[in-house]
């Protein structure tokens, strides 16, 4: 993976934040951010998320970061609010707090009080010290992330540059352990999220983003060195059969349907779709998971998977069986939490097509295209992942934890709106 970088570029969002009477640093955040999410195979959509530390004119201390609903590629200065890091900083050592607790702790110190709300990893963030703290989702990482057993091998990529973090959901709980995984490793350059993506820092803008951009060539060394060759992000070029969309969109478009009025069937067939569709255990890979915890929120826990000829009768039956598996999904994990839980629709979001292609479906363009997106990259990362050992994300309870978490739902609720 390239660097991005480029000092010009650099020096004219320090100017705009200058002119516009807001620290260089944000402006150089601004920056980096955007590069960040330029690189399809670094974040996808709303994922990732950057942060920086500043001094406020009146000498407080304050954390610019990643506000929920916007994007890296086009974020400006008010998609990074300002947050007073002290307050944060004080439940580090602190009890246990509850997510709406947390988000409250967020809003309150919120410099600007109608500011969207601070990423869920904003914690995480804070406990961090350095200026600029920058976390990916990047392909080649989750290729390995989702690998069981991988401490040793992170240990003999990176050696002490990384710290290996083990799967814990995003939010208070991660950003606690993952800052005390880091206390223990001083000196390391980033945290490796097991089943999760990337986190680096730095004082300097530059010094985190390159390491962003070295750690992740260096995941793309290991997947080469083991003959294993990831895809870069790729156009769909498959031929759509129409036929099959009309059936898909007859069945899918009736009374109860979340597409009750209306679907939209992005289909996308690039050559690493078709080598995902086309395996003979597609439907089974499929059914572990998603490659990044937050996927889940957009394409459910696992796709629909028909064969290409199927008729009315067949898609029906699978529309059957997928509202089968998912209510019983949500009743066996609904039963062990600790609050009530209302089952969302029983329809999927993405319908595979073995050996052909697969559908991201929407209720809006814009849904489906997310979608689409995602599963373009999953699936690069999903066969580099298979070629290099067995793709292993989270399980279903965490899945479940993450689709069915009130945090990540007001989340989708910003990003429709
Ligand atoms: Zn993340």
């Amino acid at each position: 993976m390239k660097s991005r970088w480029n000092d010009e570029d650099a020096a004219r969002y320090m100017e705009a934040a200058r002119a516009a009477g807001q620290n260089e640093a944000l402006g150089l955040r601004i920056y980096t951010s955007r590069i960040i999410g330029g690189d399809p195979d670094l974040v996808l959509h709303g994922g990732g998320n950057t942060s920086v530390k500043v001094t406020a004119p009146d000498g407080t201390a304050l954390m610019h970061i990643k506000g929920s609903g916007w994007d890296l590629d086009t974020i400006e200065a008010p998609g990074l609010p300002a947050v007073r890091l002290a307050p944060l900083l004080g439940v580090r050592d602190g009890p246990k707090l509850s997510d709406p607790d947390m988000v409250a702790l967020l809003r309150a110190n919120l410099v600007e009080p109608d500011a969207p709300n601070p990423s869920v990893e904003a914690l995480l963030h804070a406990f961090l010290p350095f200026a600029h703290v920058d976390h990916t989702h990047a392909t080649a990482i989750l290729a390995l992330a989702d690998q069981p057993d991988m401490q040793g091998a992170v240990k003999r990529i990176y050696g002490e540059r990384l710290a290996y973090v083990p799967y814990v959901m995003p939010g208070f709980d991660l950003s606690i352990v993952a800052d005390r995984i880091y206390r223990d490793h001083p000196g390391c350059e980033g945290l490796w999220l097991e089943n999760h993506g990337l986190f680096t820092f730095a004082d300097d803008a530059r010094v985190s983003y390159e390491r962003m951009i070295e750690f992740v060539t260096m995941a793309e060394d290991e997947l080469a060195g083991a003959g294993v060759k990831l895809a870069g992000p790729q156009q769909s070029d498959g031929r759509e059969d129409t036929a099959l969309t009309a059936r898909l969109e007859k069945a899918l478009v009736r009374d109860g349907s979340p597409f009750a009025k209306g679907v939209v069937l992005d289909y996308r067939s690039t050559p690493a779709i078709r080598a995902h569709a086309g395996k003979e255990n597609v439907e089974a890979i499929g059914q572990r998971g998603t490659v990044t915890p937050d996927h889940v929120i957009r394409i459910k826990p696992w796709p629909m998977v028909i064969d290409a000829d199927a008729d009315d009768a067949a898609i029906d039956a699978a529309l059957a069986a997928y509202a089968e598996r998912y209510r019983a999904y949500f009743t066996r994990n609904a039963a062990r939490s600790n609050e009530p839980k209302r089952m969302l629709d029983l329809y999927p979001r993405v319908v595979l097509v073995k050996g052909l292609g697969l559908y991201a479906l929407g209720a809006t363009a814009k849904a489906a295209k997310i979608g689409g997106d995602l599963c373009e990259q999953a699936t690069r990362a999903i066969n580099a992942a298979e070629a290099y050992g067995r793709f292993t994300p989270i399980g279903e309870a965490d899945l479940f934890d993450m689709e069915y978490w009130s945090l990540e739902q007001a989340k989708l609720q910003v990003a429709v709106r």
